[in-house]
């Protein structure tokens, strides 16, 4: 902890420099900070050449509230270590970290910056391909290789106990599944929807489906979850596809990491109707986003069986009744954290740039109000959805 000082552009230079051999000593090395996450500081180290590398340092505290949100800067351990175990794992869709040092909270990285996030494209309208298939590879993999299908009893409960992450699950625990159904001074909520959040706040059929999600969340480790597979965790162009910032992982229910991304793909189905005004292409991109869904679902389970039937440790778990049933359930919870992430980016505290960027405000209350009451379907229908199909047909008939 000693060793911890919130880097300069100086100290991130001295970082690149002295752990990796991109650049030399005698290289002119610009860096500047341009992080627009919420919680850490993100530096570009750059060689007059062009070479560059990122510097990610976690602070003390949540950067988008300040030092008033202490935060442990262990995160850029978990965050390391989780991306190097899933770059193992996936090097194909995961950030490659070249030296990370916990004292120091840092992390050095490959520089994806001929890349764009998701999140940004996907509100302009744009469209990637190839995006659900190669994210369902990613999950497939990632999950599959870090459960207990394949790890055996010690090795699963060390790298449990390795990745306990307690501060950043509980920033999970209240902000996804606590503040939303209650009124919490943390929730940000607009005006126009006021009438409809409070409905969650009283709603306790919903409260009881979702404490049921939470409770799961806290106590079901089947897999090293990412734990934050939002769009603006996913670097992308028409050729590739890489997850970074991994600092929420933790050994949790695999349908969470999957959830979080339908329910990112949702949330602009959502903001569409706001954002897109030539009705050809709003129908154009609710069929992409559809598609990719279904993509994402398809392409996920049929990986994950076959790894089951290919690769367990054990021969129980390649029987193919199992099979069905463990993703039957995986489909249930990914549709129902799904749910709660179209509900806490709505009306909590961190919101999304699908909905925040509708500027006509009664598009965007239209939105908002779409993303709650789909969310709320997900939640409480999750268990009678039991195709990828059931879970479509009931979005095109929300609004
Ligand atoms: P936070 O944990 O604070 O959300 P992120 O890891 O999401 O931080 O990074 C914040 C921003 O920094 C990203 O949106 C992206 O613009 C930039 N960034 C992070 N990692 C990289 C990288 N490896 N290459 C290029 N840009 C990056
Ligand atoms: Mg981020
Ligand atoms: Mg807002
Ligand atoms: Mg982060």
């Amino acid at each position: 902890m000693s060793d911890y000082q919130t880097f300069t552009a100086d100290d991130a230079r001295q970082f690149a420099l002295s752990h990796s051999d991109t650049f030399r000593d005698s290289d002119k090395l610009e860096a500047e900070e341009f992080g627009d996450g919420n919680l850490n500081l993100v530096f570009r180290v750059k060689n007059q050449q062009g070479r560059s590398l990122i510097v990610k340092q976690a602070l003390p505290y949540a950067r988008c509230v300040g030092e008033s949100w202490p935060l442990t800067i262990d995160r850029a351990r978990i965050e390391a270590e989780v991306l190097l175990r899933h770059g193992r794992i996936c090097p194909e869709h995961t950030v490659q970290v070249l030296h990370y040092d916990a004292a120091k909270a840092a992390i050095l990285m490959e520089d994806l910056g001929q890349l764009t996030i998701l999140r940004s494209e996907l509100v302009a309208g744009k469209q990637f391909p190839r995006l659900a298939s190669q994210m369902a590879q990613y999950l497939a993999h990632t999950l599959f290789h870090t459960s207990d299908f394949v790890l055996n009893g010690l090795q699963k409960k060390t790298e449990v106990a390795r990745f306990l992450n307690p501060e950043l699950c509980l920033i999970t625990e209240d902000l996804f599944f606590t503040d939303p159904y209650c009124n919490h001074e943390r929730n940000n909520i607009h005006q126009a929807i006021l009438p409809q959040a409070r409905e969650l706040w009283h709603d306790e059929a919903l409260q009881a489906e979702v404490a049921r999600l939470k409770a799961d969340f806290l106590s079901k480790p089947q897999a090293l979850l990412h734990g934050d597979v939002h769009s603006g965790s996913i670097f992308i162009d028409a050729q590739q596809c890489k997850v970074i910032d991994a600092e929420f992982g933790f050994y949790g229910p695999i349908g969470f990491d999957v959830g979080s991304l339908i329910g990112n793909l949702l949330l602009n189905y959502a903001g569409q109707f706001g954002l897109q005004e030539d009705t050809t292409a709003l129908e154009q991109q609710h069929r992409y986003l559809l598609e990719q869904i279904e993509t994402l679902w398809q392409g996920f389970a049929s990986e994950f069986s076959q790894l089951m039937q290919t690769q367990s440790k054990e021969s129980s778990f390649a029987n193919s009744s199992y099979q069905h049933f463990f993703l039957q359930q995986v489909l249930a919870d990914s549709i129902g954290y799904a749910g709660c992430e179209l509900i806490r980016r709505t009306v909590g505290l961190a919101h999304v740039a699908d909905l925040e960027q509708i500027r006509n405000e009664q598009l965007r209350a239209r939105s908002e109000r779409l993303a709650l009451m789909l969310g709320r379907q997900l939640i409480m229908q999750r268990h009678s959805l039991t195709t990828i199909q059931q879970l479509l047909t009931l979005v095109q008939h929300q609004e």
